[in-house]
């Protein structure tokens, strides 16, 4: 199942790889590689649970619990992007509505960030001059513009933060996890996007866990990669 993948939805990648490599085959969701590449490299597997959340088209996710990534039964454990944060909600890549991916995802930064444009122009001067074809924006002008004081770029990033706090709040509490780490593209934004899940992590009276956990961006971009690599090399050591 990959959403945002249709093409090759179902296709037996692991039967594949193997039949034309003659390899055995590590096969990972590609936000689960991600957490594994920043607990083990980043974090050098100090916290005993972390959360990690990749920013991009897509919103993933894994977890990682006293010290072991966590798959579930159908390797769907952690799917942060397809939890519910309104209802009924936008419609989501997923088929789904009111998905966290469907107010956090890049396309959605990007939707929110024409749809207010077209409504206040005078407000987004900045990103205008940034970029003059609202179909030019991504969220890498969408920082440099809130940067620079625009204010549509910054109830863009507070929007979606505001509605990544509300994912977030949820996973939290349901683990209580010792770090949040958030990676991938719109991670990028930095204390745009993490200041607003602060503040909702403040507000809740009850936050125990809100207030315990560390909450940080992921500093290298390649942490997908590193995870990847990492858990080949894990597995085919295990069977030796
Ligand atoms: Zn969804």
């Amino acid at each position: 199942m990959a959403p945002n993948l249709p093409l090759w939805q179902g296709y037996p990648f692991r039967d594949a790889f193997r039949r034309r490599l003659g390899l055995a085959t590590v096969m990972e969701n590609d936000a689960n590689a991600a957490v594994w590449g920043v607990y083990a490299v980043e974090l050098k597997r100090r916290p005993r649970s972390l959360i990690g959340v990749t920013l991009g088209t897509g919103v993933g996710g894994g977890l990682v619990m006293d010290g072991r990534l966590q798959r579930g039964v159908t390797g769907s454990a952690g799917e942060i992007g397809h939890t519910q944060v309104a209802f009924p909600g936008e419609p989501c890549s997923c088929g789904s509505r009111g998905c966290l991916e469907a107010y956090a995802g890049t396309r959605a930064i990007l939707r929110a960030a024409r749809r207010l444009l077209r409504a206040r122009p005078r407000a987004g001067r900045v990103l205008r001059g940034l970029c003059p074809d609202p179909k030019d924006l991504t969220p890498k002008v969408l920082k440099i513009a809130a940067d620079r004081g625009d204010r549509i770029a910054r109830e863009v990033w507070e929007r979606a933060g505001a509605a990544l706090a509300i994912g977030l709040t949820n996973a939290v509490l349901l683990t209580n996890p010792e770090a949040l780490v958030l990676m991938g593209g719109v991670s990028r934004a930095g204390h745009w996007i993490l200041d607003p899940i602060r503040r909702v992590f403040r507000s809740r009276p009850y936050g125990t866990a809100l207030r315990a956990v560390s909450l940080r961006c992921a500093a290298d971009p390649n942490c997908g990669c590193v995870g990847a690599a990492l858990l080949a090399w894990e597995e085919r050591s295990c069977r030796r």
